[in-house]
């Protein structure tokens, strides 16, 4: 269902992002979520084959990669995690019954009565096995006090909780995630408004910005195992400057083209909000957000950062970045700045990143 529902975009071109979702609530949720209330997931490998459905449509819905971090397919598109989704199902379940009490059919009050007396013997009952289900979600729980419906409510409310907290947390240890793990405001999982940028491709450069799946070298020479100080700028290959998203969008000025590029942006958003105040503060990732967080602007920093992540990717394909990291030696016309080895020069990373030219914006 998941594949069919993706496949209309042969026909209708790109699915923007809030289509896709409520597609995705209409269509593919029903199926994952099909008898939740009554069918727990004490089985992890039954239970992973969902996540792995729900994360493939995710990924494919933002435009990101099958090895994507899974965090952001929740905090971007204000989904929650199907396991989260599929307990709090089942407790509602369990408070219309519990609340109904009395007027439910008696068969289904007689059944819980009896799930209720197993679990206080040991046995394994429906109840016992959402206990289990509910401690796997890191929350404690107490089993005689889910005959209160108030009680089984605030159980519903904490998954609520976990669920934000899980996938925050996942962002959080993630050293990959810097971008998005430092963007100011609640944390929670909501529908960006970036998302609804009009231009697909622009729209899913920013993604990629905020998700780590760009061509720049922080992230892309991760997975070789390149040491972080080594991933230096392929433009400016300054001492200690490592290639990441802050160095390369605002501040470096080493190419050319990059920095016709970034003057065409500061033009076109003086022109689309007169007297627009730039931040006065270094540039940092907050820079990056304030970008991000101006709804007149975020059709053009997109285009932006879609412009630079092709300039790189066309860097990348001459092949001459990876002789630059390889040797300091780069292959091009461009005069080298002299450099000692990066073993001994090359600050920590914490200090390359901290090190941004301040006011540029
Ligand atoms: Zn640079």
């Amino acid at each position: 269902m998941a594949n069919v529902t993706l496949a209309a975009e042969a026909y209708v071109g790109r699915l923007p992002p809030w289509d896709g979702r409520t597609l995705y609530l209409a269509r593919i949720d029903p199926h994952l979520t099909a008898g939740a209330a009554v069918m727990l997931d004490l089985n992890a490998e039954l239970l992973k084959s969902l996540e792995t459905v729900q994360a493939t449509f995710l990924r494919r819905l933002l435009g990101l990669s099958s090895r994507s971090p899974l965090g952001p397919l929740f905090t971007e598109l204000g989904l929650q995690p199907i396991r989260y989704r599929r307990a709090i199902l089942a407790l509602r379940y369990l408070a219309k019954v519990v609340v109904s009490a009395g007027r439910a059919p008696r068969l289904v009050t007689a059944a819980l009565e009896e799930s209720f007396r197993m679990a206080a013997m040991g046995a394994a009952s429906w109840i016992s096995d959402l206990g289990h289900v509910l401690t796997r979600l890191e929350i404690a729980v107490d089993i005689e006090s889910l005959r209160n419906a108030e009680y089984v409510q605030e159980c519903i409310t904490r998954v609520e909780e976990a669920a934000v907290s899980g996938v925050w947390g996942l962002l959080e240890e993630s050293t990959r995630l810097e971008v998005l793990a430092g963007r100011p405001g609640n944390r929670s999982l909501s529908f960006r408004s970036y998302l609804r940028v009009p231009h697909a491709d622009h729209r899913r450069a920013l993604t990629r910005l905020l998700a780590s799946e760009h061509p720049l070298a922080i992230h892309s020479l991760r997975e070789g195992g390149t040491p972080r100080d080594a991933r230096r700028c392929r433009f400016c290959r300054s001492a200690g400057v490592v290639e990441d998203e802050v160095h390369v969008l605002l501040v470096c000025t080493a190419s050319d083209e990059l920095a016709t590029l970034r003057e065409s942006l500061k033009t076109a958003m003086a022109e689309a909000v007169p007297g627009l105040t730039m931040p006065r503060t270094g540039v940092t990732f907050g820079t990056l957000h304030w970008l991000l967080s101006d709804r007149r602007l975020l059709p053009l920093w997109a285009r932006y950062v879609y412009d630079v992540f092709a300039l790189v990717d066309s860097d990348a394909a001459s092949g001459s970045y990876v002789l630059a990291v390889g040797s300091p030696e780069r292959v091009t016309g461009r005069e080298e700045a002299h450099s000692p080895p990066r073993a001994t020069m090359l600050p920590h990373a914490s200090e390359a990143r901290h090190a941004q030219t301040p006011g540029m914006w």
